[in-house]
């Protein structure tokens, strides 16, 4: 018999695919309005870290014409989504996984071949085993990985909250029935602000895009 990986803590932050290639404007997916969705994913991570919350990551893994494009930068995550007692795994087929993951460390990244965490073995058996009272997911894309993460859970009888202003979409319109269908079947949909309060930061300090630069030199917007 498989026994549950049980987290003491209630919350779990389920991190998906904040990469440089899609959160940054210079990446060949950039999401729209990631200077926004950037300050609020900075936002949650802070708050995770202060209220000491063990933080669950997926990343894409895209192998290249050499098989070594896993490296290059725009694969990277973007550097505030890191913890420092964090472990990685590389995608295979193994589901072996350490019963004391969340004691040693804070953060687990579980790299992926496919948009569906659950097509992964390893993936599918930690989010599969995993108790936690609520899993607050951030991320993107809406209409690709975070649908697939969320329906997934939900499946799995997980209590899901979605922080839907922490989410990056391509297609506004295919991330709205995404997020009707996620909510059709059980998530939660909230905003960054309810959980993890507003932020006072001005940067989201790694983009030097246009907006990203004139923004910071904007007066803060009284109730943006
Ligand atoms: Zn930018």
């Amino acid at each position: 018999m498989i026994r549950p990986i049980k987290l003491r803590r209630k919350r779990v932050v389920i991190d998906i695919d904040t990469q440089r290639e899609f959160f940054l404007a210079d990446g060949d997916s950039c999401i729209r309005n990631h200077r926004r969705v950037l300050m609020n994913i900075r936002r949650v991570l802070a708050w995770s870290r202060v209220k000491n919350m063990r933080v669950i990551s997926t990343t894409l893994f895209k192998p290249g014409r050499n098989g070594d494009s896993f490296n290059s930068p725009g694969w990277q995550k973007i550097s505030y989504t890191l913890r420092s007692k964090r472990i990685e795994f590389i995608p295979d087929d193994s589901t072996d996984l350490q019963r004391d993951l969340f004691t040693r460390y804070d953060q687990v990244i579980l790299d992926k071949r496919t948009a569906d965490p659950f097509e992964e073995p390893r993936a599918d058996r930690l989010l599969s085993e995993l108790h936690a009272d609520e899993m607050i997911v951030i991320g993107g894309l809406a209409e690709g990985a975070v649908a697939a993460t969320v329906l997934g859970l939900l499946q799995r009888g997980k209590r899901v909250t979605v922080l839907i202003d922490a989410v990056g979409t391509q297609d506004r319109q295919k991330a709205d029935v995404a997020f009707r269908k996620m909510k059709a079947k059980g998530a939660l949909l909230a905003e960054t602000r309810d959980y993890a309060g507003t932020t006072h930061l001005r940067s989201t300090g790694l983009c030097d895009c246009k907006l990203c630069r004139l923004e910071e030199k904007l007066p803060a917007t009284v109730g943006a």
